[in-house]
C-alpha cells in the first residue's frame, strides 16, 4: 500500500480522496493555489503545499510544481481526482518516469480513450454497441456530405478531443453541414488544440446511461450497475440517479457484462466510466472516461462499494473488492449538483457564504468542502456540493430529496438549489420520464425556478 497520497486537485473531491486516504491509514498532501489556502482540503490534510497562483494552468494543471511537492513531502502516489490531470496520459507517463504511482488507468489506456474516433473504434472491436457515425475524422475534402446522408440527417458534429460537451455542433440539414464542421472543428482547435472531428447519428431522444467499471489491470473485471444522466444542461451533468428508472435488469445484465467483458480483455486498470446512449432499448457507445466522476457517489450508496477507496486498492496491486456475483443494488441514489449559479440564467454567482445548513437525516449524503464564511473562488468550477440522497424505492428516494433540499440553506451567493425544489416536484421526473434534452426544453418554457 501507499505511505502518502499527494491529492492534486481541490473542492469535494480533494476532500473526497482525502476521506479514503484516512480510513486507509494513507498520509496525505494537499496542493493548492494562493486563492485556495483556506480551502478544507488544505485545513484536512497532513500536510499541504502551495502550487502555483489561481489560474489552473499555473497550479493544479502546473506539473513540475506538482512534481516538486511530491520531491518535498516524500509522497510516492497521486491521485488526480477528476477534471486538471485526471485524464492526462503524459502526466501519468511523467510521475512514472519519477517513480511516483500515478492511481489511474495505464497511460496507453487514457490516451485511446482520449481520442474518441479511436475509442470508438476500440470499444467497436470490444463488441460495445456504438452510435452509427463516420468510421474516423471528416474533413472539408473528404466525402461529409455523403457519409452524412448515410447517416441520415440530423447529424452531431463532434470533436475527437472533446470534452465538457465542447466542439460539438449538431447539422439538422444538409445545408447546415458544412458550417457545423467548420464551427466546431474551430472549437475544437481552441479548446484543445486539436481540430479534427467526426460525424455521429444525431439521437432525438436519447436517455444518458452510463456504466460504472472496475479492472484489476490482469484481466479480472466487473460493473456494479448504470447512473441515469439524462438531466442535463448544455450537455453538462445537473443530475444522476441509479438505477435507472428504465433499464430492466435483463438490459443491465447485457450492457455491463459486455463492459465488464471488454475491460478483461483490455486488462483495464482501476475505475472507468463507459457512456452510452439509450433509445428504444438498444445502447450506444459514446465515450469512455478514464477516472472517477463526479457522480460516483450514486453507485457507492446503492451498492455499498467505496469506489474512490477501491480506486487506491487497485492502484497499489490490490485485488477487486468483490466478485460480479456478490455484486447487489439496493435501493435507489439521486445526487443533485448544487451549483453556485443564478437558477435562472446559470451565471456563475461565486463569493461568500454567509449562511450555510446542510440538510441532515437518514439516507443524506453530502460531498461538499464549503463551509459557512467560505469564499467560493471565480477561477474553478462551480460546484457547491453535491447533495446525495438514499431510499427503498426511488419513491422514498424522492420524498427524502424533497425534504433535503427544502432543508439546505446556502446564502450570500445565489446557487441552483430552486431548480433542484421545482425538478423533484415535475410529474415527469417523479415518473422518471425524461431525456437527455428534457431539462433545455423544461428551462426554454418559462421561469420554472422563479
Ligand atoms: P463530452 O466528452 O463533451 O462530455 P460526450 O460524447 O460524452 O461529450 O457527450 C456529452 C453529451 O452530449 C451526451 O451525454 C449527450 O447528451 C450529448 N450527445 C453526445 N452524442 C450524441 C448523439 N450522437 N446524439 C445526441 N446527443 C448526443
Amino acid at each position: 500500500m501507499f505511505d502518502k497520497i499527494l491529492i492534486a486537485n481541490r473542492g469535494e473531491i480533494a476532500l473526497r480522496v482525502l476521506r479514503a486516504c484516512k480510513e486507509l491509514g494513507i498520509a496525505t498532501v494537499a496542493v493548492h493555489s494562493t486563492a485556495d489556502a483556506d480551502a478544507m482540503h488544505v485545513r484536512l490534510a497532513d500536510e499541504s503545499v502551495c502550487i502555483g497562483p489561481p489560474q489552473s494552468k499555473d497550479s493544479y494543471l502546473n506539473v513540475p510544481a506538482l512534481l516538486a511537492a511530491c520531491e518535498i513531502t516524500g509522497a510516492d502516489a497521486v491521485h488526480p481526482g477528476y477534471g486538471f490531470l485526471s485524464e492526462n496520459a503524459r502526466f501519468a507517463e511523467i510521475l512514472d518516469d519519477h517513480n511516483l504511482h500515478f492511481i489511474g488507468p495505464k497511460a496507453e489506456h487514457i490516451r485511446l480513450m482520449g481520442d474518441k474516433i479511436e475509442a470508438k473504434k476500440t470499444a467497436k472491436r470490444l463488441g460495445i454497441p456504438v452510435v452509427p457515425g463516420s468510421d474516423g475524422a471528416v474533413g472539408p475534402d473528404d466525402d461529409a456530405m455523403s457519409i452524412a446522408k448515410e447517416i441520415g440527417f440530423p447529424v452531431l458534429v463532434k470533436a475527437a478531443a472533446g470534452g465538457g460537451g465542447r466542439g460539438m455542433k449538431v447539422a439538422h440539414t444538409a445545408d447546415d453541414l458544412a458550417l457545423a464542421i467548420s464551427t466546431a472543428g474551430n472549437e475544437a482547435k481552441a479548446a484543445f488544440g486539436d481540430a479534427s472531428v467526426y460525424l455521429e447519428k444525431y439521437l432525438q431522444k436519447p436517455r444518458h446511461i452510463e456504466i460504472q467499471v472496475l479492472g484489476d489491470g490482469r484481466g479480472g473485471a466487473i460493473h456494479p450497475g448504470e447512473r441515469d444522466c439524462s438531466l442535463q444542461r448544455r450537455h453538462q451533468k445537473v443530475w444522476e440517479e441509479s438505477p435507472s428508472p428504465v433499464i430492466s435488469p435483463e438490459a443491465r445484465a447485457r450492457i455491463g457484462g459486455i463492459c465488464a467483458k471488454a475491460m478483461q480483455e483490455m486488462q483495464y486498470l482501476g475505475v472507468g466510466t463507459i457512456e452510452f446512449l439509450y433509445e428504444d432499448g438498444e445502447f450506444y457507445f459514446i465515450e469512455m472516461n478514464t477516472r472517477i466522476q463526479v457522480e460516483h457517489p450514486v453507485t457507492e450508496m446503492i451498492t455499498g462499494i467505496d469506489l474512490v477507496l477501491e480506486q487506491i486498492r487497485i492502484a497499489a496491486g490490490g485485488d477487486l473488492p468483490v466478485t460480479q456475483d456478490e455484486i447487489t443494488l439496493n435501493g435507489h441514489a439521486i445526487e443533485c449538483r448544487v451549483n453556485a449559479e443564478n437558477p435562472v440564467t446559470f451565471r456563475p454567482s461565486p463569493g461568500k457564504i454567509s449562511r450555510y445548513h446542510p440538510p441532515g437525516g437518514l439516507g443524506i449524503r453530502i460531498d461538499s468542502a464549503v463551509y459557512q464564511g467560505y469564499t467560493i473562488p471565480p477561477y474553478y468550477d462551480s460546484l457547491v456540493g453535491k447533495l446525495i440522497v438514499h431510499g427503498k424505492t426511488r419513491g422514498e428516494c424522492l420524498m427524502r430529496l424533497r425534504r433535503a433540499l427544502d432543508e439546505m440553506v446556502v446564502d450570500g451567493i445565489e446557487t441552483t438549489l430552486p431548480l433542484f425544489r421545482a425538478l423533484v416536484r415535475e410529474p415527469s421526473i417523479i415518473d422518471g420520464d425524461y431525456h437527455i434534452h428534457w431539462l433545455e426544453q423544461y428551462l426554454a418554457s418559462g421561469d420554472p425556478a422563479g
